[in-house]
């Protein structure tokens, strides 16, 4: 028997709670983790809430991340005392997750733990940093480099937004942080923000096409904003959007693309390729400041979750979230 967070869903409606469960609850997989560390994702907090359908298996742990040490393994890859985490998947919507004090999983959905990092360390950079290092890698292998100019980073405040920052301020880059929340600008300045813009700036309806800013562009938001950010690109730039904080629609025209050479990428992690997640992870292991990561992570414990998740998606929660799972 283990602690987890359950989301059940029947007559009564749809429910998460802490509970104690039984180790058949989980489905099948090679390999079983005791989980360490977790964290709270957006993703999860949709999952906890139920705002949205990320859910679509019953009963569900929730929770896309977890580091943790392998006990069992019928894998020849792991073996019991193994460290490693998990990113995603299908993991916490398909399959039960890592918001428990044990998960059991497919053998290759597995990473070693970096050596480079804690598993707490691991799970305060979760899905949303290595989500954030997947966008930094696709300006990077488009050619933008820090000198052609500023890099507009969206959802500043956020998971992903945070660690964004704080990776292309350590290469180099000029980064403009958009943001709801302007108290938040010495946070953002210390993260390594040059420079900080109210997101409402770039949250209404804007022209198909506008004055030239940004070299690149990393959005977590999604709708009129990506539209603006594109709009507002520089001749053969880039925009890497990877999130829907602020709607899922993308009411933009072709002008940006067609004109000015833009380029916009798109970034999954869920489903990301084993090298692809290998490369980010190593390159978080070099280009993140550890000092930074920890001035934005706040932890919490097991039981703490189902409140903090609807903070999250009220936009109060700054940077990261790590959770113990043990407590
Ligand atoms: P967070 O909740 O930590 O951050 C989201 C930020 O977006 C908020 O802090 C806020 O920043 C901003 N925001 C919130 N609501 C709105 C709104 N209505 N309009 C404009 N901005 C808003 O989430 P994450 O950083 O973890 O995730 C960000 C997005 O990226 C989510 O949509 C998530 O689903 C997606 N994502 C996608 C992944 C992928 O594989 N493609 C992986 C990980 C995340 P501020 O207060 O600074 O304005």
């Amino acid at each position: 028997m283990f602690k987890a967070i359950l989301i059940t869903k029947d007559d009564a409606g749809y429910k998460a709670a802490l509970q104690t469960i039984d180790e058949a609850v989980l489905p099948a997989g090679d390999v079983t983790v005791r989980v360490e560390w977790s964290t709270l994702n957006y993703k999860d907090a949709l999952a906890i809430t139920g705002r949205s359908p990320v859910v679509r298996r019953f009963p569900m742990v929730p929770g896309i991340d977890f580091a943790g040490t392998v006990v069992e393994s019928a894998n020849a890859a792991w073996q019991a005392g193994d460290k490693v985490i998990l990113n995603g998947w299908g993991v916490g919507e398909t399959h039960c997750g890592g918001l428990a004090e044990v998960a059991r999983v497919k053998g290759e959905w597995l990473l070693a733990l970096p050596i480079a990092f804690t598993a707490r360390q691991a799970m305060a950079i979760g899905t949303a940093g290595y989500t954030a290092m997947l966008c930094v890698l696709a300006l990077e292998k488009h050619g933008i480099g820090p000198t052609k100019g500023e890099i507009l980073v969206t959802g500043a405040s956020g998971g992903v937004g945070s660690v964004a920052i704080a990776l292309l301020a350590r290469l180099g880059y000029t980064v403009v942080a958009s943001t709801g929340r302007t108290a938040e600008a010495d946070y953002l300045k210390a993260l390594g923000a040059s420079q900080v813009m109210d997101r409402s700036e770039l949250s209404a309806p804007g022209k198909p096409i506008g004055k030239e800013r940004w070299a690149g562009v990393i959005d977590t938001v999604g709708s009129h904003t990506l539209a603006n950010a594109c709009a507002t690109t520089q001749y053969r730039g880039a925009v890497a959007a990877c999130g829907l904080a602020g709607g899922m629609d993308f009411p933009a025209s072709v002008a940006p693309f067609i004109l000015r050479n833009v380029t916009l990428y798109g970034i999954d992690s869920v489903m990301a390729p084993l090298n692809v997640r290998q490369e980010a992870w190593q390159r978080l292991a070099r280009d993140l400041d550890i000092t930074k990561l920890e001035a934005i992570t706040r932890e919490i414990s097991l039981s703490e979750t189902i409140a903090v998740a609807t903070e999250l998606l009220e936009g109060k929660v700054r940077g990261r979230v790590v959770v113990d799972v043990k407590r």
